[in-house]
């Protein structure tokens, strides 16, 4: 794979850490997508001192990622030059207080949704159906049915990319939908959440609500990321994309979820570039059936695997694989459903933990 930003002696030589380093660590399997590249270089530090002392003694042209669970990635297949943070173990404490939650960044939200119920604690059911991380559901200011995080986060602890520690207030992080101001290259290492006391018959029945319309609605078994693109101004994503035709659409192992069509899926083996290009195929189609310009939802991050091309997508200029074409199908991409043999749902994501 490709290294680092030509810095010298990366990564040959890295900084003390007591947590764990590997090198060009395949990514995939912690991806909901269960598809794209490695990380030049893995770090799960041992707990936030470790992750402070790290990234300060780190020289400052290395570029730095952090994923969470990777609900809401691709990787793409070239990798991701440099350091990758994956926070685990020791981010991952859940402690019940009085008026909320104080959760490490590693923690499912689903995890710190079911703490809350046991404790009866209302205001956090929401989580309970986002397959994420707390430091993801920050970043990306997550959401579902009438809750999201800026309605409930009261302060977030961070680590900059210099190793500096600070805690911001939910109001510093200006939150909008699906986007948090963090300062740029900023990790969320803890939070807290607040929470009322409620009662435990409702909560759960909250809870068991969310689960049951998510299953009905959602390829929640499949490999997928969630929501593809952002909701337009008082439109849906997934009206415009049934109304271009999209619903079933593949592209190599890639597919456009026949159950709720802004999930794009990996029917078992797409590449990242696959789900991309099927992705950016989508916007075109889209684009040329409605007049909107879908926005991507989903983070996009690494180096495709090949060489890149560069062709104008709406209004942006996108890099996208080669094999893509500008006008009509991109190489491989079929007008049927599900190919031969594969199925939508009962792949084997389930809940991630991210304390590996
Ligand atoms: C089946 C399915 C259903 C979904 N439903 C919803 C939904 O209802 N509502 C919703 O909002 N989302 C939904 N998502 C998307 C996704 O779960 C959320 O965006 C989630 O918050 C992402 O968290 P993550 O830990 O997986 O982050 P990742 O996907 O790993 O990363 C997403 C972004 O967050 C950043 N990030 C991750 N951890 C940190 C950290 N500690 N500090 C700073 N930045 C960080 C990453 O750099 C990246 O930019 C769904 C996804 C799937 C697969």
């Amino acid at each position: 794979m490709m290294t680092a930003a030509r810095v010298p002696g990366f990564p040959g030589t890295l900084p003390e850490l007591r947590g764990r380093l590997q090198i060009d660590a395949p990514l995939a399997p912690f991806a909901w997508f269960r598809a794209g590249g490695a990380a030049e270089v893995l770090v799960r530090p041992a707990d936030s001192d470790d992750l402070a002392d790290f990234l300060r003694d780190l020289p400052n042209e290395v570029p730095v990622h952090v994923i969470g669970a990777c609900s809401n990635l691709i990787v793409r297949d070239g990798g991701l030059p440099g350091v990758t943070i994956r926070l685990a173990r020791g981010f991952s404490t859940i402690e019940v207080e009085a008026g909320g939650i104080t959760a490490g960044a590693a923690a499912l939200d689903v995890t710190v949704a079911e703490h809350a119920a046991a404790a009866g604690l209302t205001g956090l059911e929401f989580l309970s159906g986002i397959p994420g991380s707390i430091g993801g559901a920050v970043a990306m200011n997550a959401g579902a049915y009438g809750g999201d995080l800026a309605t409930v986060l009261d302060w977030a602890e961070i680590v900059t990319r210099t190793g500096e520690r600070n805690r911001l207030l939910g109001a510093q992080l200006a939150f909008a939908y699906r986007h948090a101001a963090l300062p740029a290259g900023a990790i969320v290492t803890r939070v807290h959440l607040r929470a009322i006391p409620g009662a435990a018959p409702l909560i759960a029945a909250r809870m068991a609500e969310i689960k049951a319309t998510r299953e009905a609605s959602q390829p929640v078994r499949a490999r997928t990321g969630g929501s593809t693109f952002r909701n337009p101004d008082g439109m849906k994503a997934w009206e415009l994309i049934d109304a271009a035709g999209c619903r079933g659409l593949t592209r190599g192992g890639a597919m456009v979820s026949e159950k709720h069509c802004n999930f794009l899926i990996n029917t078992g083996s797409a590449t990242a570039a696959d789900i991309e290009g099927l992705g950016e195929e989508v916007r075109r189609r889209v684009l040329a059936a409605t007049g909107v310009t879908l926005e991507w939802e989903i983070r996009r991050i690494g180096r495709p695997a090949g060489k890149p091309e560069v062709v104008p997508t709406g209004t942006r200029e996108m890099v996208v694989p080669t094999g893509t074409r500008e006008t009509g199908l991109p190489t491989g991409t079929r007008e049927t459903g599900l190919p031969t043999g594969t199925r939508e749902t009962g792949l084997p994501t389930g809940l991630q933990e991210t304390g590996a």
